[in-house]
């Protein structure tokens, strides 16, 4: 069980990208209405005190783990007050109080995370997730529920042709060329780049113009140890090294036998 600190009638800030103050890279939620300095602020769920500091921008803030790789951060505490590393707090129970605007905020409020540390990295959030859709998750085993970005960039990669230099970002429906200005921005969202030789980037070009691309799985020759990217009227040899690169944004690959994996072939192209 798990719960909001307070009422999500109280957020005036949410996660992701962020006009004023500007913040491209939020990784919580605010609560703001209704705030004051001193104010209680109830833990999200039962767990254990794993981190308590003090920061210029943040103020003092505390990390609870609630087991099963999720743990909640709060920010903007006035001070150190209450539970401790190593004590154990119950769903409700106060974990600090609500400090005084500080950094670059623009008013009294409490920044609350939630985070998901069996998570692999994500390229901008880091392990954070939203609150506000992954508060009912915890305790439950459940896997974090993509945010609208991670929506966004699921299928999506930037690709880059060895013998042109040409870079663009590829997905379903979309193909679109970068400029070399660029290049490190989509790098930066979409993830490391797949390098391909001029043939294969043209026809990952036409699978993803296609919308193609969104049909197609990882599938590993356990034989030979050669993988491929399948789907109807498409068979990719995936380069030697780049295999992981593609589960991640294909899904886990599927393993087949010698056999198999040639008759999938001969069914798809
Ligand atoms: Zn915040």
């Amino acid at each position: 069980m798990a719960r909001l600190p307070f009422p999500r009638s109280q957020v005036y800030a949410f996660f992701g990208p962020r006009n004023y103050p500007p913040d491209p890279d939020h990784k919580g939620i605010d609560f703001g209405y209704g705030m004051s300095v001193g104010l209680a602020v109830p833990c999200a769920a039962a767990g254990v005190v794993i981190g308590s500091g003090h920061g210029s921008q943040i103020n003092f803030w505390k990390e609870v783990d609630h087991g099963g790789g999720w743990t909640t951060r709060y920010h903007m505490l006035g001070s150190s007050n209450g539970p401790g590393v190593g004590d154990t707090v119950a769903e409700g129970q106060t974990i600090g109080f609500v400090g005084p605007q500080s950094g670059t905020s623009s008013g009294v409020h409490l920044h609350f995370e939630v985070h998901n540390k069996n998570l692999p990295s994500k390229p901008i959030y880091g392990t954070a997730v939203d609150p506000l859709t992954n508060i009912n998750n915890f305790g439950n085993g459940s896997v974090p529920n993509p945010t609208e970005e991670e929506k966004l960039t699921r299928g999506f990669a930037v690709y880059a042709n060895t013998a042109t230099n040409q870079w663009a970002v590829g997905g379903p429906g979309t193909w679109q060329v970068l400029s070399g200005a660029e290049t490190g921005l989509y790098s930066t969202i979409y993830g490391e780049r797949v390098a391909l030789n001029d043939a294969d980037y043209q026809g990952v070009a036409r699978l993803c113009r296609s919308g193609k691309i969104s049909d197609v799985r990882v599938y590993a020759n356990v034989t030979t140890n050669v993988w491929a990217l399948g789907g109807p009227g498409v068979w990719f040899i995936i380069p030697a090294g780049q295999g992981t690169l593609f589960e991640n944004l294909f899904g886990e690959k599927t393993v087949l036998t010698d056999a198999q994996f040639q008759q999938l072939r001969a069914a798809l192209v």
